[in-house]
């Protein structure tokens, strides 16, 4: 959220703001109807609402400066908005705010596949960039479950990570350079086209920064050469405990899989209501995901030795996808566990916890345990319990 200063009393000609924000970027990009203001009042967390005073839609890097600059001129707070889907409330609008919507700015700018980068507009939706590039054998590897809804601008400002940030990193690990208008409306540059740029690491500061300091609107990110082989893995266990200690026990034997998540049973069931991917085992109490990739020999024996953990730590049975329609079955369920939750009640609340790998078998029974003891009525259904999803 990108603010300047400003009680939140002050009287605004808001009419005269509005014309100079016609004048600069065209009367269709701008708004102050109600009705168009109350898509805006939130993101992704729901449970806070606040409609900004005025949106607007900037096309290209000169207009987003031109409306910052608008907004200094004023000394009016404005707030970066990509496709809303932000679980911490970042794109919540101010009151007697303007809301700077990126999310037409949605081209491809230019896709550089020597040189295994691609330069993309922010409002340009994360698995775009893997379906540019795909054909020719590369895709970009930060996959958060939001990806064929979620910004890449938005990506930036959370530096988002998703299923194989556990061996690809998050996007920091990911973006070259960026163009950005900062918050007095100039425009600058930080980083570049090569990772690694001498002086400070000024790109590593702003991806993260949850719109803080500034507004992006270029962005250069590496991509990668798939890989020749994925398998993925489906181990169902009869607890939760066995299924983390496996986890750390992945980890121990030196293996560092593309992506490795976990489902309990109240998860799992409620995917498999919706999603219906008939490859979850409804009565384990827990399952595995795990993915490993590259070539085929190493893949094979990453395979053989995993499999053999998980059995070894108590898995009643290990599948394995190697087709892409049969991995994508398994992942798709574990992808859409989010929405699959709103099936089930009305309000859901993620928490994101850091856990000491180490500990996961006890934190889990812990959470467990306090599922068990936590009822929950709504007038619609009664539930008991949390839904875990580990990653
Ligand atoms: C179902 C679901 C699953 C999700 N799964 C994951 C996941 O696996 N991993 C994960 O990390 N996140 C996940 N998220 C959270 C969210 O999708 C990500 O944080 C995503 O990066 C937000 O992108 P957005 O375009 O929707 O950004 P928005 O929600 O619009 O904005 C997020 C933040 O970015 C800022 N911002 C937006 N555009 C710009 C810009 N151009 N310049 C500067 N700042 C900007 C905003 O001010 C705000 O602070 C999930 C969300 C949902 C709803």
């Amino acid at each position: 959220m990108v603010t300047q200063l400003s009680s939140p009393k002050t009287q605004r000609d808001w009419p005269k703001i509005v014309r100079d924000f016609e004048v600069a970027l065209g009367k269709r990009s701008v708004t102050r109807r109600k009705e168009e203001l109350l898509v805006y009042e939130c993101d992704g967390l729901t449970s806070y609402r606040q409609r900004p005073a005025v949106v607007v839609w900037p096309r290209t890097t000169a207009q987003v400066a031109a409306a910052v600059k608008i907004c200094d001129r004023h000394n009016v707070p404005f707030v970066a908005r990509g496709a809303g889907t932000g679980l911490s409330g970042g794109a919540l609008p101010l009151e007697d705010a303007v809301l700077i919507v990126t999310a037409p700015m949605n081209q491809i700018l230019k896709v550089d596949l020597e040189n295994q980068r691609v330069t993309v507009q922010p409002g340009v939706i994360n698995n775009w960039v893997t379906q540019a590039v795909s054909g020719a054998g590369f895709y970009y590897a930060p996959d958060p479950s939001s990806q064929s809804v979620c910004s890449v601008g938005g990506n930036v400002a959370e530096n988002s990570g998703g299923v194989h940030c556990l061996k690809y990193g998050v996007t920091t690990n990911h973006v070259l350079g960026l163009k950005l208008v900062l918050p007095n409306g100039d425009i600058v540059e930080i980083g570049g086209t090569v990772p690694e740029q001498p002086g400070y690491d000024l790109t590593g500061v702003f991806v993260g920064s949850e719109g803080t300091l500034g507004i992006v609107t270029e962005i250069t990110l590496r991509i990668l050469k798939s890989p020749e082989v994925i398998s993925v893995l489906l181990a169902d266990f009869t607890s939760v405990e066995a299924a983390g200690a496996t986890v750390s026990a992945v980890i121990s034997a030196g293996i560092i899989p593309a992506g490795m998540e976990m489902m309990d049973n109240f998860s799992l069931n409620a995917v498999e209501d919706v999603v219906q991917t008939a490859c979850y085992p409804r009565d384990a109490t827990a399952i595995l995901l795990i993915e490993v990739d590259g070539l085929p020999a190493e893949v094979a024996a990453s395979r053989d030795r995993i499999a053999a953990l998980c059995k070894a730590n108590g898995a009643r049975q290990v599948t394995v996808a190697t087709a892409p329609e049969e991995r994508l079955r398994l992942w798709k369920g574990r992808k859409a566990a989010f929405a699959a939750m709103g099936k089930l009640s009305p309000d859901y609340y993620v928490q994101d916890g850091v856990i000491p790998r180490t500990q996961l078998p006890y934190v889990l029974q812990e959470i467990e345990a306090l599922g068990q003891n936590t009822a929950i009525e709504w007038p619609m259904c009664s539930m008991r319990g949390t839904a875990t999803c580990i990653h």
